[in-house]
């Protein structure tokens, strides 16, 4: 199966000759090299994400050098594999799932955020680690791996624009007028009013803003378990920054719909009653992920008319009536296990990021994988990492230059490992 980047270039040449494709993509900017978007002007890039507005503090790349934009695919592969050659075990190589294949096949590890981070702590001899994903999976790989060890994100400006949506001064009010509205004394049962819960993709700082107040980290693998944990600690749950994982996870768990408001940063108390913030259990976020806002329900309905038998299987990052419509919905690596042990011959309909899609349809010839959504449109973020970064990274190494090191400060660090730890600590 052609990887997608090459799907991107084919289709993109097809257009450029009035050619049918098979397919379309959201962008045909995806077919540049993403230096083409490293301008000061701060955008996410081509991909699902790109209608977001990016923060007036988005980090930047800056100039990748001209020998690296103008080397060929071929030509960068094998710089990357030279380099890894000579670095040996002094580096580790980090890909996450949704990164292209071209990135994927150096990684010495493959995970989500968090399995990546843990395969960080399996390297304590490896003085760098190249973390081929964005930039808050990066922050909790510095966050839990050896001081002295270097973790470089091979592109700044790969980050998320989910994790961009909350961030720690609207939090922080946020949280300011909620202790308004509730006091901070617990119940007879000693659960204080309100906990933060964070999702692993936010900043250092909220994960920090979550230890220093009682709260805890999330991932899409154990939401409903660490809620749960929450719960016993307090009345409510503050949930940010994904709306669509607090909403589904609680669902799941018979919290009423009426009970979950959603938070509006940029409006006084949220924009909500002061009576909804007294009957909430799980006050949601305003916040979403534009590559799973994607999906719909329309798209399930065409695969079960196309597909009869197929098994449509979703993340819980998608919108509620998607993962309502769906046969099942779990995380990437739920995904994954599921097709793993699906009967040969299963069709599935996958509604996740297209790279992770077609390497699950490569991997699993004995199954027919598609994407729900017919149009190929990648996480603009993750897009960010090309093997020209890749190469650069690898090669300033070799020449004693620890280029695009992301370090968390000493003064969020504490607070946020505390949170991380909470949720290590939580048995699903
Ligand atoms: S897929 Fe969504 S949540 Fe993941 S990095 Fe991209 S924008 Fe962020």
């Amino acid at each position: 199966m052609t990887s997608v980047n090459t799907a991107v270039q084919l289709i993109t040449r097809a257009q450029a000759q009035a050619a049918p494709a098979a397919r379309s993509t959201c962008s045909s900017a995806l077919a540049e090299g993403p230096w083409a978007f490293d301008t000061p002007v701060p955008t996410y890039g081509p991909g699902a994400s790109m209608a977001d507005s990016a923060p007036a503090a988005t980090p930047r790349q800056g100039e990748l050098p001209e020998e690296y934009r103008r080397a060929g695919d071929d030509e960068l592969d094998r710089r990357i594999t030279a380099a890894r050659q000579a670095l040996g075990s002094r580096v580790v190589i980090l890909g996450h799932f949704y990164q292209r294949d071209e990135v994927i096949r150096h990684a010495d590890f493959v995970g989500d955020s968090f399995q990546l981070a843990r395969a960080a702590t399996q390297r304590p001899e490896a003085e760098a680690i190249v973390f081929c994903g964005v930039h808050f999976m990066a922050e909790t790989a510095d966050l839990l791996s050896r001081p002295d060890q270097a973790v470089i994100l091979p592109n700044l400006a790969a980050g998320c624009s989910m994790a961009d949506m909350a961030d720690i001064d609207s939090v922080t009010d946020c949280w300011e007028q909620l202790a308004e509205v509730y006091g901070t004394e617990p119940d007879a049962e000693g659960r204080v009013p309100v906990l933060p819960v964070t999702y692993m993709n936010s900043s250092a700082a909220l994960k920090g803003f979550c230890g220093e107040n009682g709260g805890i980290v999330c991932t899409s693998s154990n939401a409903a378990a660490v809620l749960e944990w929450a719960f016993k600690r307090a009345q409510r749950v503050l949930f940010f920054p994904d709306q669509h994982l607090g909403r589904n996870t609680a669902k799941a768990m018979g919290v009423p719909l009426e009970q979950m408001p959603l938070w509006n940063p940029r409006k006084d108390l949220g924009g909500l009653a002061e009576q909804e913030l007294l009957d909430s259990r799980v006050i949601l976020w305003n916040g979403f992920c534009s590559v799973h806002k994607r999906f719909t329900v329309a798209q399930i309905e065409k695969a079960r008319a196309e597909h009869p038998g197929v098994r449509v299987i979703v993340h819980p990052e998608c919108p509620m009536p998607v993962v309502d419509a769906a046969d099942e919905a779990g995380s990437t690596d739920y995904i994954r296990k599921a097709i793993a042990a699906g009967a040969p011959g299963t069709t599935f309909a996958i509604g996740t990021e297209v790279n992770l899609v077609n390497r699950l349809a490569a991997e699993h010839p004995e199954h027919a994988i598609f994407c729900l959504d017919p149009v190929i449109c990648p996480c603009s973020t993750m897009y960010r990492i090309h093997p020209g970064y890749l190469a650069w990274v690898l090669e300033g190494l070799l020449e004693g230059d620890v280029r695009n090191r992301i370090t968390v400060a000493d003064a969020t660090a504490g607070s946020a490992r505390t949170a991380l730890q909470r949720m290590l600590a939580v048995r699903p």
